[in-house]
């Protein structure tokens, strides 16, 4: 057996691997009929993932957060909660560059590196990875499906990072939610003060419309 696949053997005996490997067709990649999905992505952080998390607990909604490995190794207590207080934890690579642009090293590092960093902090790897700046080619989702994990593209931007004004956030998500939507806000890597105030407003909006909540990157039932 060559090196690798003895350091490969040894990997899968610690972290096995045929029991994270997850197919596209294995998980939800859009909200159920009649739902939204919230997916916030970059975090984890101290300032703002507390703060969206306590807002989900009241109105007892479960999301969808998509970590950058980085983040969550510097903050392995709120990857903990985030899991434990029902919401589905998930990959946005590394160190967030674009993937596409990245030497092929880096690329393997961007994608399974995380996944080693989250297992360590919540025994569980991510299902999805959603690739920054929804920056994406064949190559790229190629070696992201290698690794037993589903690429995933942005969903529906909030533009919340672009900080707007709390007013425009919301007309924006709620003019344009529908059943189905997966929508993209933020809760990491700026001030994302607009963010957490539009979110209890956004989700009054989308209960008014009739729509509910659900999770993507979960393992379809
Ligand atoms: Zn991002």
């Amino acid at each position: 057996m060559s090196p690798s696949k003895w350091f490969l053997a040894i990997l899968c005996c610690l972290i096995p691997c045929s029991a994270y490997a997850i197919t596209d067709n294995q998980v939800h990649k859009l909200a159920e009929k009649g739902t939204v999905a919230l997916t916030f992505d970059d975090g984890p952080t101290e300032e703002y993932t507390p703060k969206i998390l306590a807002i989900l607990k009241k109105y007892n909604i479960k999301a969808t957060f998509f970590m950058v490995g980085n983040n969550a190794k510097n903050h392995p207590d709120m990857v903990k909660r985030v899991l434990a207080e029902g919401h589905a934890v998930n990959s946005h690579s590394l160190s967030h560059p674009m993937l596409t642009k990245v030497s092929d090293n880096q690329l393997h590092h961007e994608v399974e590196d995380p996944q080693v960093i989250i297992y360590k902090i919540i025994g569980q790897k991510p299902n999805c990875l959603r690739y920054p700046f929804g920056a994406s080619n064949q190559h790229v989702r190629d070696v992201i499906r290698a690794n037993g994990i589903v690429p995933l593209a942005m969903g529906f931007n909030s533009f919340d990072y672009d900080r707007p004004g709390v007013d425009k956030i919301v007309s924006w998500v709620l003019k344009n939610a529908h059943s189905g939507q997966v929508i993209l806000m933020h809760d990491g890597f700026n001030k994302r003060e607009q963010t957490v105030a539009a979110l209890p407003l956004i989700i009054e909006g989308i209960k008014k419309k009739g729509l509910g909540f659900s999770q993507i990157c979960v393992v379809a039932g």
